[in-house]
Protein backbone atom coordinates (compact mmCIF):
# COMPACT_ATOMS: atom_id res chain seq x y z
CA UNK A 1 0.00 0.00 0.00
CA UNK A 2 1.05 3.72 -1.02
CA UNK A 3 0.49 6.57 0.81
CA UNK A 4 1.66 10.29 1.01
CA UNK A 5 4.50 10.75 3.88
CA UNK A 6 1.72 12.70 5.94
CA UNK A 7 -0.70 10.82 7.91
CA UNK A 8 -3.79 11.29 6.63
CA UNK A 9 -7.40 10.98 8.86
CA UNK A 10 -9.68 8.81 7.37
CA UNK A 11 -13.05 7.90 7.86
CA UNK A 12 -14.83 4.23 7.20
CA UNK A 13 -18.55 3.85 7.08
CA UNK A 14 -19.41 0.29 7.39
CA UNK A 15 -15.99 -0.38 9.56
CA UNK A 16 -17.42 -3.02 11.89
CA UNK A 17 -18.30 -5.27 9.17
CA UNK A 18 -16.26 -8.00 7.33
CA UNK A 19 -14.42 -5.77 4.80
CA UNK A 20 -14.81 -2.70 6.82
CA UNK A 21 -12.60 -4.27 9.79
CA UNK A 22 -10.15 -4.96 7.59
CA UNK A 23 -9.33 -1.81 5.76
CA UNK A 24 -10.09 0.27 9.11
CA UNK A 25 -6.61 -2.14 10.22
CA UNK A 26 -4.67 -2.01 6.42
CA UNK A 27 -5.14 1.72 7.04
CA UNK A 28 -4.17 1.94 10.65
CA UNK A 29 -1.03 -0.35 9.46
CA UNK A 30 -0.29 2.10 6.96
CA UNK A 31 -0.34 5.22 9.36
CA UNK A 32 -3.38 7.10 8.79
CA UNK A 33 -5.97 7.92 11.71
CA UNK A 34 -8.57 5.85 11.51
CA UNK A 35 -12.74 7.03 12.32
CA UNK A 36 -14.89 3.94 11.79
CA UNK A 37 -18.90 4.74 12.03
CA UNK A 38 -21.13 1.83 11.72
CA UNK A 39 -24.65 0.95 13.55
CA UNK A 40 -24.01 -2.82 14.12
CA UNK A 41 -26.87 -3.74 11.33
CA UNK A 42 -24.05 -6.63 9.98
CA UNK A 43 -21.64 -5.41 11.37
CA UNK A 44 -19.79 -7.01 15.50
CA UNK A 45 -17.67 -5.03 18.32
CA UNK A 46 -15.52 -8.41 17.76
CA UNK A 47 -14.57 -6.89 14.20
CA UNK A 48 -12.63 -3.72 15.88
CA UNK A 49 -11.97 -5.12 19.56
CA UNK A 50 -8.33 -5.64 18.12
CA UNK A 51 -7.96 -2.29 17.16
CA UNK A 52 -9.21 -0.51 19.69
CA UNK A 53 -6.71 -0.39 22.02
CA UNK A 54 -4.48 1.94 19.38
CA UNK A 55 -4.86 5.64 19.74
CA UNK A 56 -5.37 6.70 16.27
CA UNK A 57 -8.91 4.61 16.24
CA UNK A 58 -11.84 6.16 16.95
CA UNK A 59 -14.97 4.04 16.72
CA UNK A 60 -18.62 6.20 16.46
CA UNK A 61 -21.81 4.85 16.12
CA UNK A 62 -24.17 6.36 13.48
CA UNK A 63 -26.86 5.11 10.61
CA UNK A 64 -25.58 7.00 7.49
CA UNK A 65 -29.11 7.68 6.74
CA UNK A 66 -28.85 10.28 8.91
CA UNK A 67 -26.45 13.35 8.19
CA UNK A 68 -22.68 13.32 9.34
CA UNK A 69 -19.72 15.66 10.35
CA UNK A 70 -17.01 14.90 10.70
CA UNK A 71 -13.13 16.46 9.14
CA UNK A 72 -11.23 13.72 7.67
CA UNK A 73 -8.88 13.65 4.41
CA UNK A 74 -10.77 10.59 2.78
CA UNK A 75 -13.63 8.37 3.15
CA UNK A 76 -14.10 4.87 2.27
CA UNK A 77 -18.11 4.13 1.91
CA UNK A 78 -18.76 0.73 2.79
CA UNK A 79 -21.86 0.70 4.95
CA UNK A 80 -24.71 -1.49 3.46
CA UNK A 81 -25.31 -5.10 4.15
CA UNK A 82 -23.66 -7.37 1.73
CA UNK A 83 -25.14 -10.92 1.98
CA UNK A 84 -28.59 -11.25 0.40
CA UNK A 85 -30.37 -12.66 3.56
CA UNK A 86 -29.44 -9.42 5.41
CA UNK A 87 -30.20 -7.12 2.31
CA UNK A 88 -33.37 -9.02 2.02
CA UNK A 89 -34.51 -8.68 5.92
CA UNK A 90 -35.06 -4.84 6.03
CA UNK A 91 -35.49 -3.71 1.87
CA UNK A 92 -36.38 -0.18 2.25
CA UNK A 93 -33.74 0.60 4.63
CA UNK A 94 -30.75 -1.09 2.40
CA UNK A 95 -32.13 1.16 -0.49
CA UNK A 96 -31.70 4.08 1.95
CA UNK A 97 -28.73 3.33 3.41
CA UNK A 98 -27.24 2.98 -0.54
CA UNK A 99 -29.12 6.01 -1.66
CA UNK A 100 -29.96 8.43 1.83
CA UNK A 101 -25.91 7.34 2.70
CA UNK A 102 -24.77 8.15 -0.57
CA UNK A 103 -25.95 11.62 -0.39
CA UNK A 104 -24.98 12.27 2.88
CA UNK A 105 -21.84 11.21 2.68
CA UNK A 106 -20.92 13.30 -0.66
CA UNK A 107 -22.41 15.87 0.75
CA UNK A 108 -19.77 15.85 3.68
CA UNK A 109 -17.07 15.30 1.45
CA UNK A 110 -18.13 18.26 -0.81
CA UNK A 111 -18.43 20.78 2.35
CA UNK A 112 -14.87 19.61 3.90
CA UNK A 113 -13.16 18.64 0.23
CA UNK A 114 -12.21 14.88 0.57
CA UNK A 115 -11.94 12.30 -1.74
CA UNK A 116 -14.62 9.86 -1.64
CA UNK A 117 -14.66 6.33 -2.70
CA UNK A 118 -17.97 4.44 -3.32
CA UNK A 119 -17.88 0.01 -2.18
CA UNK A 120 -20.13 -0.53 -5.34
CA UNK A 121 -20.82 -3.84 -6.47
CA UNK A 122 -20.72 -7.05 -9.80
CA UNK A 123 -24.25 -6.82 -8.76
CA UNK A 124 -24.70 -3.93 -10.60
CA UNK A 125 -24.22 -6.18 -13.76
CA UNK A 126 -27.20 -8.14 -12.91
CA UNK A 127 -27.81 -11.35 -14.23
CA UNK A 128 -25.23 -10.53 -16.65
CA UNK A 129 -25.38 -11.53 -21.27
CA UNK A 130 -21.91 -10.49 -20.93
CA UNK A 131 -19.10 -12.17 -19.98
CA UNK A 132 -16.70 -11.30 -18.18
CA UNK A 133 -18.24 -7.84 -17.47
CA UNK A 134 -16.36 -4.90 -18.44
CA UNK A 135 -16.87 -1.71 -16.47
CA UNK A 136 -18.67 -0.65 -19.74
CA UNK A 137 -21.05 -3.04 -19.88
CA UNK A 138 -24.41 -1.61 -18.26
CA UNK A 139 -25.58 -4.56 -16.98
CA UNK A 140 -29.32 -6.33 -16.76
CA UNK A 141 -30.88 -5.97 -13.33
CA UNK A 142 -34.69 -6.38 -12.80
CA UNK A 143 -35.72 -3.42 -11.14
CA UNK A 144 -38.78 -4.98 -9.00
CA UNK A 145 -37.58 -7.98 -7.84
CA UNK A 146 -36.36 -9.54 -4.21
CA UNK A 147 -32.64 -8.31 -5.67
CA UNK A 148 -33.47 -4.83 -6.61
CA UNK A 149 -33.15 -3.08 -3.41
CA UNK A 150 -29.42 -3.91 -2.97
CA UNK A 151 -28.67 -3.74 -7.01
CA UNK A 152 -30.68 -0.84 -7.96
CA UNK A 153 -29.73 0.86 -4.58
CA UNK A 154 -26.31 0.30 -5.54
CA UNK A 155 -26.24 1.61 -8.90
CA UNK A 156 -28.21 5.01 -7.37
CA UNK A 157 -25.62 5.57 -5.74
CA UNK A 158 -22.69 5.21 -8.53
CA UNK A 159 -25.50 7.38 -10.10
CA UNK A 160 -24.86 10.33 -7.40
CA UNK A 161 -21.40 9.65 -7.15
CA UNK A 162 -20.54 10.76 -10.58
CA UNK A 163 -23.62 13.76 -10.62
CA UNK A 164 -21.66 14.55 -7.56
CA UNK A 165 -18.22 14.44 -9.57
CA UNK A 166 -19.52 16.12 -12.98
CA UNK A 167 -21.97 18.91 -11.42
CA UNK A 168 -19.55 19.99 -8.20
CA UNK A 169 -15.93 18.34 -8.86
CA UNK A 170 -16.20 16.13 -6.09
CA UNK A 171 -13.21 13.67 -6.28
CA UNK A 172 -14.57 10.28 -6.14
CA UNK A 173 -14.00 6.95 -6.80
CA UNK A 174 -16.05 3.95 -7.25
CA UNK A 175 -14.96 0.44 -7.40
CA UNK A 176 -17.32 -3.21 -7.95
CA UNK A 177 -16.61 -5.17 -5.84
CA UNK A 178 -17.18 -9.49 -6.79
CA UNK A 179 -17.95 -12.19 -4.27
CA UNK A 180 -15.31 -11.98 -1.46
CA UNK A 181 -14.59 -14.05 1.49
CA UNK A 182 -12.28 -14.15 4.86
CA UNK A 183 -11.91 -14.22 8.11
CA UNK A 184 -14.70 -11.57 9.96
CA UNK A 185 -17.26 -12.74 7.97
CA UNK A 186 -20.08 -13.47 10.18
CA UNK A 187 -21.50 -16.94 10.76
CA UNK A 188 -24.86 -15.94 9.88
CA UNK A 189 -23.89 -14.26 6.82
CA UNK A 190 -26.00 -16.37 4.41
CA UNK A 191 -23.55 -15.96 1.94
CA UNK A 192 -21.91 -19.12 0.19
CA UNK A 193 -18.27 -19.20 1.29
CA UNK A 194 -19.31 -19.19 5.33
CA UNK A 195 -22.50 -21.22 4.61
CA UNK A 196 -20.17 -24.21 3.02
CA UNK A 197 -17.45 -23.98 5.34
CA UNK A 198 -19.93 -23.78 8.28
CA UNK A 199 -21.88 -26.52 6.96
CA UNK A 200 -19.10 -28.41 6.29
CA UNK A 201 -17.32 -28.13 9.74
CA UNK A 202 -20.98 -29.01 11.68
CA UNK A 203 -21.16 -31.99 9.21
CA UNK A 204 -24.57 -30.69 7.81
CA UNK A 205 -25.86 -30.97 4.55
CA UNK A 206 -24.68 -28.55 2.26
CA UNK A 207 -27.09 -26.92 0.91
CA UNK A 208 -26.84 -25.72 -3.07
CA UNK A 209 -29.47 -23.68 -4.21
CA UNK A 210 -30.47 -24.77 -7.83
CA UNK A 211 -27.77 -27.68 -9.69
CA UNK A 212 -24.79 -26.12 -8.46
CA UNK A 213 -23.66 -25.04 -12.33
CA UNK A 214 -23.82 -21.37 -11.71
CA UNK A 215 -20.31 -19.76 -11.30
CA UNK A 216 -18.82 -16.97 -9.33
CA UNK A 217 -15.27 -15.54 -8.89
CA UNK A 218 -14.12 -15.61 -5.17
CA UNK A 219 -11.62 -13.08 -3.84
CA UNK A 220 -9.15 -13.42 -0.64
CA UNK A 221 -10.22 -10.30 1.70
CA UNK A 222 -6.01 -9.28 2.05
CA UNK A 223 -6.38 -9.35 -1.95
CA UNK A 224 -9.24 -6.80 -2.07
CA UNK A 225 -8.05 -4.44 0.75
CA UNK A 226 -4.87 -3.58 -1.13
CA UNK A 227 -7.10 -3.23 -4.53
CA UNK A 228 -9.49 -0.81 -2.93
CA UNK A 229 -6.64 0.96 -1.57
CA UNK A 230 -4.86 1.07 -4.82
CA UNK A 231 -7.58 2.60 -6.56
CA UNK A 232 -7.88 5.45 -3.42
CA UNK A 233 -4.02 6.20 -3.98
CA UNK A 234 -2.81 5.68 -7.30
CA UNK A 235 -5.51 6.73 -9.94
CA UNK A 236 -4.85 10.17 -9.63
CA UNK A 237 -8.38 12.20 -10.88
CA UNK A 238 -9.84 8.80 -12.66
CA UNK A 239 -13.05 8.48 -10.90
CA UNK A 240 -13.80 4.82 -12.44
CA UNK A 241 -15.24 2.80 -12.02
CA UNK A 242 -12.93 -0.25 -11.64
CA UNK A 243 -13.99 -3.88 -11.23
CA UNK A 244 -12.17 -5.81 -7.87
CA UNK A 245 -11.80 -9.21 -8.03
CA UNK A 246 -10.37 -13.26 -8.73
CA UNK A 247 -10.84 -14.11 -12.27
CA UNK A 248 -10.79 -17.18 -11.52
CA UNK A 249 -14.22 -18.56 -11.67
CA UNK A 250 -15.60 -21.86 -9.83
CA UNK A 251 -19.45 -23.43 -10.13
CA UNK A 252 -20.73 -23.38 -7.02
CA UNK A 253 -20.34 -26.97 -6.97
CA UNK A 254 -17.14 -26.98 -7.49
CA UNK A 255 -16.77 -24.85 -4.44
CA UNK A 256 -18.93 -27.02 -2.11
CA UNK A 257 -16.65 -30.10 -3.13
CA UNK A 258 -13.39 -28.02 -2.27
CA UNK A 259 -14.95 -27.24 1.33
CA UNK A 260 -15.91 -31.00 1.95
CA UNK A 261 -12.61 -32.08 0.73
CA UNK A 262 -10.35 -29.64 2.76
CA UNK A 263 -12.23 -29.85 6.41
CA UNK A 264 -12.62 -33.66 5.91
CA UNK A 265 -16.30 -33.47 6.42
CA UNK A 266 -18.97 -35.61 6.19
CA UNK A 267 -21.35 -33.51 4.95
CA UNK A 268 -23.55 -34.47 1.91
CA UNK A 269 -24.47 -32.22 -0.89
CA UNK A 270 -27.79 -31.14 -1.41
CA UNK A 271 -29.65 -29.08 -3.61
CA UNK A 272 -32.93 -26.59 -3.12
CA UNK A 273 -34.98 -24.28 -4.93
CA UNK A 274 -32.24 -21.47 -6.52
CA UNK A 275 -33.66 -18.36 -5.14
CA UNK A 276 -35.35 -15.53 -8.21
CA UNK A 277 -32.96 -13.82 -10.26
CA UNK A 278 -29.84 -15.53 -9.00
CA UNK A 279 -26.88 -14.64 -11.44
CA UNK A 280 -25.87 -17.29 -13.50
CA UNK A 281 -22.47 -16.28 -14.24
CA UNK A 282 -20.03 -13.64 -12.58
CA UNK A 283 -16.19 -13.19 -13.72
CA UNK A 284 -14.62 -9.64 -13.78
CA UNK A 285 -12.58 -8.50 -16.05
CA UNK A 286 -9.51 -6.18 -14.20
CA UNK A 287 -7.92 -5.14 -17.10
CA UNK A 288 -8.62 -1.28 -15.38
CA UNK A 289 -7.27 -2.68 -11.69
CA UNK A 290 -4.27 -4.37 -13.19
CA UNK A 291 -3.46 -1.09 -15.13
CA UNK A 292 -3.30 0.56 -11.67
CA UNK A 293 -0.44 -2.32 -10.68
CA UNK A 294 -3.44 -4.24 -8.93
CA UNK A 295 -4.11 -8.11 -9.43
CA UNK A 296 -5.21 -10.76 -6.89
CA UNK A 297 -2.61 -12.92 -5.20
CA UNK A 298 -4.47 -15.51 -3.07
CA UNK A 299 -5.07 -18.59 -5.08
CA UNK A 300 -8.71 -19.85 -3.80
CA UNK A 301 -7.60 -23.05 -1.88
CA UNK A 302 -5.04 -20.87 0.34
CA UNK A 303 -7.46 -18.10 0.80
CA UNK A 304 -10.57 -21.29 1.57
CA UNK A 305 -7.40 -22.52 4.06
CA UNK A 306 -6.92 -18.79 6.20
CA UNK A 307 -11.36 -18.73 6.38
CA UNK A 308 -11.60 -22.43 7.59
CA UNK A 309 -9.11 -21.95 10.34
CA UNK A 310 -11.01 -18.63 11.85
CA UNK A 311 -14.54 -20.58 11.62
CA UNK A 312 -13.06 -23.63 13.31
CA UNK A 313 -12.55 -21.17 15.65
CA UNK A 314 -15.88 -19.41 16.28
CA UNK A 315 -17.69 -23.11 15.91
P1 LIG B 1 -21.01 -6.49 6.01
O1 LIG B 1 -22.45 -6.71 6.13
O2 LIG B 1 -20.09 -7.40 6.76
O3 LIG B 1 -20.62 -5.00 6.39
C1 LIG B 1 -21.45 -3.91 6.18
C2 LIG B 1 -21.30 -2.97 7.36
O4 LIG B 1 -22.14 -1.81 7.16
C3 LIG B 1 -21.76 -3.61 8.68
O5 LIG B 1 -20.81 -3.35 9.68
C4 LIG B 1 -23.09 -2.91 8.98
O6 LIG B 1 -23.39 -2.88 10.35
C5 LIG B 1 -22.85 -1.56 8.37
N1 LIG B 1 -24.09 -0.85 8.02
C6 LIG B 1 -25.15 -1.34 7.33
N2 LIG B 1 -26.10 -0.40 7.21
C7 LIG B 1 -25.61 0.72 7.81
C8 LIG B 1 -26.12 2.02 8.03
N3 LIG B 1 -27.34 2.38 7.58
N4 LIG B 1 -25.36 2.91 8.71
C9 LIG B 1 -24.14 2.56 9.17
N5 LIG B 1 -23.59 1.35 9.01
C10 LIG B 1 -24.34 0.43 8.33
O7 LIG B 1 -20.66 -6.55 4.45
P2 LIG B 1 -19.26 -6.51 3.70
O8 LIG B 1 -19.12 -7.78 2.95
O9 LIG B 1 -18.18 -6.10 4.62
O10 LIG B 1 -19.53 -5.37 2.62
C11 LIG B 1 -19.00 -4.06 2.79
C12 LIG B 1 -19.34 -3.23 1.56
O11 LIG B 1 -18.77 -3.84 0.39
C13 LIG B 1 -20.84 -3.11 1.29
O12 LIG B 1 -21.12 -1.81 0.84
C14 LIG B 1 -21.09 -4.11 0.20
O13 LIG B 1 -22.18 -3.75 -0.61
C15 LIG B 1 -19.78 -4.06 -0.57
N6 LIG B 1 -19.54 -5.32 -1.29
C16 LIG B 1 -19.13 -6.45 -0.64
C17 LIG B 1 -18.94 -7.63 -1.34
C18 LIG B 1 -18.45 -8.88 -0.67
O14 LIG B 1 -18.33 -9.92 -1.35
N7 LIG B 1 -18.13 -8.90 0.60
C19 LIG B 1 -19.18 -7.66 -2.72
C20 LIG B 1 -19.63 -6.50 -3.34
C21 LIG B 1 -19.79 -5.33 -2.63
N1 LIG C 1 -25.64 -20.29 -2.62
C1 LIG C 1 -25.80 -21.66 -2.42
N2 LIG C 1 -25.95 -22.09 -1.14
C2 LIG C 1 -25.91 -21.26 -0.06
C3 LIG C 1 -25.73 -19.88 -0.27
C4 LIG C 1 -25.59 -19.43 -1.58
O1 LIG C 1 -25.83 -22.45 -3.37
O2 LIG C 1 -26.04 -21.74 1.08
C5 LIG C 1 -25.47 -19.82 -4.01
C6 LIG C 1 -26.36 -18.64 -4.38
O3 LIG C 1 -27.62 -19.09 -4.82
C7 LIG C 1 -25.53 -17.99 -5.47
C8 LIG C 1 -24.08 -18.26 -5.06
O4 LIG C 1 -24.14 -19.36 -4.15
O5 LIG C 1 -25.76 -18.64 -6.71
C9 LIG C 1 -23.43 -17.07 -4.38
O6 LIG C 1 -24.30 -16.63 -3.36
P1 LIG C 1 -23.93 -15.50 -2.32
O7 LIG C 1 -25.12 -15.29 -1.45
O8 LIG C 1 -22.63 -15.83 -1.65
O9 LIG C 1 -23.62 -14.20 -3.20
P2 LIG C 1 -24.26 -13.55 -4.53
O10 LIG C 1 -23.11 -13.56 -5.48
O11 LIG C 1 -25.41 -14.33 -5.04
O12 LIG C 1 -24.66 -12.19 -4.09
Amino acid sequence: MRFGKISKRVLVTGGAGFLGSHLCAALLGAGCEVLCLDNFFTGRKANIIPMTSDPRFEFVRHDVTEPYNAEVDEIYNMACPASPVHYQFDPVQTVKTSVHGAINLLDLAFRIKARILQASTSEVYGDPDEHPQREEYWGRVNPIGPRSCYDEGKRCAETLFFDFHRQYGTPIKVVRIFNTYGPNMSLDDGRVVSNFILQALRNEDITIFGDGSQTRSFCYVSDLIEGITTVMERSGDAPGPVNLGNPSEFTILELAEKVVSMTSSRSRITFHPLPADDPRQRRPDITKAKQLGWSPKVALEDGLRETIKYFRGMV
